[in-house]
């Protein structure tokens, strides 16, 4: 199974920085490794030009579940893929938290990406209060029963396990915390669907060249969305060269 190491720029980075950022990584990116950048929706068409003969891909930070019409500010899955993406990131926390994203709407969401022809690659994971009552299994487990409708396969949709606490704060979960939590998500999605047995399963919350290689180590971890550390091109290139 390829690893695959997911960049998410979030609201950051001018034009300038945006393209400079994505020439460096598209220049040393390592081939073993499956990459994506998800630029703000504004950058995604000077960074799919920076991308263009390279090994990187491009990947949208949302999508709406419609295919089109009157959702102001929203971004259809048709145009992502028209801009150039082959991924899009849905049910990250922030869009959880931030937007009032539910399960039923992310679940929504994966399906208009794939019939974009769009890798879907749906977040989870508990929060600091759901992990410290003992819920965190059981709430990543509810999230990925509603957040996956039918149509995924390993080839259309890639799971990632964020931590809500760990997102940002430069604490990462524990290596057995990890295991553990990859180990569940992985009979999770096979017992939700015979297709999803082997799916990609990412680990993201803080993730840095200083620790990327022994998490990247463990079993049942695929790979990477790293938010902070992919807008220093070394530092991505670093995760992405640990794998
Ligand atoms: C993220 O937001 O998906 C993320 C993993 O952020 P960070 O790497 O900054 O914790």
């Amino acid at each position: 199974m390829t690893p695959l190491v997911v960049g998410n720029w979030k609201m950051n980075l001018t034009a300038g920085e945006a393209i400079r950022l994505a020439g460096a990584i598209a220049r040393e990116a390592p081939a073993d490794t499956e990459i994506v950048l998800c630029p703000p929706a504004v950058w995604l068409v000077p960074v799919a030009s920076q991308l263009a003969g390279s090994a990187v891909a491009l990947g949208g930070q949302d999508c709406h579940q419609v295919g089109q019409g009157a959702h102001t500010g929203d971004i259809a899955a048709r145009q992502l893929a028209d801009a150039g993406c082959s991924h899009v990131i849905l049910g990250h926390s922030e869009r959880r938290a931030n937007h009032g994203e539910t399960d039923a709407q992310v679940a929504a969401k994966v399906s208009a990406a794939h019939d974009a022809g769009m890798v879907a690659i749906v977040c989870v994971g508990e929060t600091a209060d759901q992990r410290a009552g003992g819920d965190a299994l059981p709430t990543v487990e509810t999230q990925l029963r509603g957040s996956l409708p039918a149509g995924c396969d390993t080839g259309n949709t890639v799971v990632a396990y964020e931590p809500v606490w760990a997102i940002g704060t430069g604490a990462a979960a524990s290596l057995d915390d990890i295991a553990a939590m990859h180990s569940h998500a992985g009979s999770v999605v096979s017992a939700h669907s015979d297709r999803l047995a082997g799916c990609r399963i990412l680990y993201g919350g803080s993730v840095k060249p200083e620790n990327s290689r022994e998490i990247l180590a463990l079993d049942g971890v695929n790979g990477a969305l790293v938010g902070g550390a992919s807008l220093v091109a070394e530092d991505f290139l670093a995760i992405a060269r640990a794998v």
